[in-house]
């Protein structure tokens, strides 16, 4: 028996794990975390059978005690206690939370020697350097999530990485992929939830619309592969088929190609290193025909850019990047900045930090990215406080 943790379970993807999960009588549930659904968190734990569920919000506490009774399970609540869970000895540890809150935990798991499905794409973004030392140095698997790192993973598997000359990472193009930038900058919250081929939590759909999704899967892919950034590309191919390539030195281009269903990424990390059957969709690639493909607009999306900017830079970067985007995010989320005035925010709180000597130094420790983290919102906040990004 294989024993299992899901961190994010709630969530889109935490869904997703739960629905592979509960087909499979060869796992046993040790925990599963999530945030204030705790009515759902408490169904999922009782069907899996898991030791102990835990809120990330301590007021969700006493609701998710009472939800649990009867059961046996354990209910436990706070970041803290999100943390602790982390320790309990699972062999397979989903990172399924949203954000940087993903980190804490799966550097934890990562301590004890397991095997990490990394959803949570965050933590290579803000600690790259810190989670690979940790999963080296204690015998840690890390096993990449993100369809296109997945994608990635897959094609390399049985190749020399020496022999990679390129990996091309493909974006939907998102619901304003042919929008005019002065209609882009009015889209509202609706029209950025709208997406085209995935469905996803809310932060990332819209993450999607900006490409900032995109900007974290660059850095992502970067720290995962430890290739040069300048050999990584982004490719537009709306109907979100193909993953993601793989060119080698001999000009082949190895691609993988799959629904868009996140339980395939999923369900390949649960297999590894083997493959097992996993219940998506079967491709009819003579009923859908075609396949195109286009290059990003940098002027629309300038995500892209910051991130090859936060690539140069290095050390702490990436964190200051992603927290950041997640309160530039949260204001679009709120009605109070615009869609455009996301990568504004993003590229004016970079530019303030950049003067600052703790940008570029190296990444040492959780504590020293969490305090680039908390600066960067404070800088960010503090710059839609001052009207500094119109
Ligand atoms: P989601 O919003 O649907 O779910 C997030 C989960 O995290 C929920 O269980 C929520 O309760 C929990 N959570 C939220 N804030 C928390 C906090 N502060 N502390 C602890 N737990 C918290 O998100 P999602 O779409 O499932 O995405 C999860 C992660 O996977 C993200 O990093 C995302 O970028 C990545 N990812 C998602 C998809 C997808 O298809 N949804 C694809 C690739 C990568
Ligand atoms: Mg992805």
């Amino acid at each position: 028996m294989r024993r299992v943790s899901v961190f994010g379970a709630t969530g889109s993807i935490g869904e997703s794990t739960f629905d592979l999960l509960q087909r499979r009588s060869d796992v046993t549930t040790v925990a599963l975390s999530g945030g204030r659904n705790v009515a759902r968190l408490a169904e999922q734990a009782r069907a899996l059978g898991a030791e102990l569920a835990v809120t990330a919000f301590d007021d969700c506490y006493a609701d998710l005690k009472s939800a649990l009774s009867g059961s046996g399970i354990e209910a436990a609540a706070g970041t803290a206690a999100v943390i602790e869970a982390a320790e309990r000895p699972a062999d397979w540890v989903m990172s399924a939370i949203v954000g940087a809150a993903g980190l804490a935990p799966g550097l934890r798991a990562l301590e004890r020697g397991a095997t990490l499905a990394l959803a949570n794409k965050e933590s290579l973004v803000t600690a790259g350097p810190l989670v690979m030392a940790t999963a080296r140095a204690h015998g840690g698997t890390i096993l990449p999530v993100d369809s296109e790192h997945s994608a990635v993973f897959q094609a390399l598997v049985g190749e020399d990485i020496a022999a990679v000359e390129r990996v091309i990472i493909t974006a939907s193009g998102g619901p304003f992929r042919d929008w005019p930038a002065s209609r882009m900058a009015r889209a509202t919250l609706e029209e950025a939830m709208n997406h085209p081929s995935w469905s996803m939590g809310q932060r990332i759909t819209i993450d999607s619309a900006s490409l900032f999704n995109k900007a974290l899967e660059l850095i992502e892919t970067r720290e995962f592969f430890g290739i040069d950034p300048a050999r990584i590309e982004v490719l537009v191919h709306p109907q979100s088929l193909i993953h993601a390539l793989v060119g080698f030195s001999d000009g082949a281009l190895m691609a993988h190609i799959g629904p868009a269903d996140m339980r395939h990424a999923i369900g390949y990390a649960l297999n590894w290193p083997a493959r097992g059957p996993v219940p998506v969709e079967r491709l009819d690639l003579a009923r859908i025909g075609q396949l195109s493909f286009e290059a990003p607009d940098p002027k629309r999306f300038p995500a892209l850019r910051l991130a090859r900017e936060v690539m140069d830079t290095g050390g702490h970067a990436g964190a200051a990047f992603n927290a950041a985007k997640e309160v530039a995010l949260d204001h679009f989320i709120a009605r109070q900045i615009g869609f455009a005035d996301m990568a504004a925010l993003v590229a004016a709180t970079l530019e303030h930090l950049a003067a600052g000597p703790d940008l570029a130094a190296p990444v040492k420790s959780l504590d020293t990215v969490q305090a680039m983290d908390h600066m960067a919102r404070q800088t960010a906040r503090a710059l839609i406080a001052s009207g500094g990004i119109r």
